[in-house]
This record gives structure tokens, sequence and C-alpha cells, in this order.
């Protein structure tokens, strides 16, 4: 029960924390997430899992951190809770970056992931085709929340400040 309880918390807080600490920030604010995995001119099965160039392993590596963190917390609940919340974690990254070798989810595990709300390596698939679309490393209820939060803070995001930079450098403004 405890180590259920354990894993659980792990995988639930822990795609929480990594989307809205680490993943919507990159989003918004920073460019080595995009620069790395958004990086459209690899293949994102080589840069999620194959990749050991130092700028991929620090985006997975500061993406995982959150993880880190809870599973520290509730280490006092269960440590091979903790351990499986964390080994199941690392599963499903490799899991959901397999679309690209071919991977099809079968009917039947699809039947079974959409209620509990997993997502699957073709929800993820979405991500990397539309950076915009389906937050949530491992959950899909992160992403509506995660999108309302980005469309808020969208004025304060690099993007709308580049393209306002891009338009006052077009037309300067006289004093
Ligand atoms: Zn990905
Ligand atoms: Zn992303």
């Amino acid at each position: 029960m405890h180590l259920a309880l354990a894993t659980l918390i792990v995988l639930v807080v822990g795609d929480f924390t990594s989307t809205f600490f680490y993943h919507v920030p990159q989003h918004l604010w920073f460019t080595l997430h995009l620069r790395t995995h958004h990086d459209r001119k690899r293949s994102y099965w080589d840069h999620a899992v194959i990749s050991r160039s130092p700028e991929v392993l620090l985006d997975g590596f500061l993406g995982a951190v959150p993880y880190l963190v809870i599973a520290a917390f509730v280490w006092q609940i269960s440590w091979p809770g903790a351990l499986l919340g964390l080994a199941l974690g690392q599963l499903h990254v490799w899991w959901r970056h397999t679309t690209e070798i071919g991977w099809r989810t079968p009917a039947w595990m699809r039947a079974i992931a959409r209620p509990l709300q997993i997502v699957l390596p073709e929800d993820h698939d979405g991500h990397h085709r539309n950076p915009d679309i389906e937050f949530g490393d491992i959950f899909r209820f992160y992403d509506a929340p995660a999108r309302a939060l980005i469309a808020k803070l969208a004025p304060t995001s690099r993007r709308v400040r580049n393209a306002a930079l891009r338009r006052s450098k077009r037309a300067p403004v006289r004093a």
C-alpha cells in the first residue's frame, strides 16, 4: 500500500512539478529545451534517448530534477516505492519517444491508458509536431492548465518580446 502510494506520488506530483516548474517556463522564457528537445533537425528518438550531447543531457536532467525532489520527499513513506516511481518515469520517457521508430499503441493498451489519462507515444508525438500542445509528460490532465498558464503569461514570453523588438527595429520610435 505504502509502496503504491509513494510510486503514484512520484509520478503524479513529479509530472506536475516538472511540467509547471520546468517545461512550461522553458517554453515561455528560455531556449535550452527548445534547442534540444524540439530541435527539428534531429530525430527525437535520438535526442531524447540516445544522444549524449551535454546540452541534451542537461535538458533531460533539469526535467528530471522535480521527480528526484518528490522522490526524496516520499522516501520516508516507502523508498522502494520512490525508486519504482523514478524507474517507471524513466521507462515512460523512453516509451513516449518510440513513435518515430515505429511504435503504434495497440487498441487494448489505449483502452487502459485513456481513462487513466496516461500520455501515449502518439500524444507526445503531438508535442513534438506542435510545441504549443500536449503538455504533461506522463499525464494528459496537465495539458489544459499548462496551456492556460502559457496563454496567461504569453505577454511576458520570449516569443512576444522578440516580436516586439523586431517591430521596434523596423519602425524606430522617435522621441
Ligand atoms: Zn519529447
Ligand atoms: Zn516541450
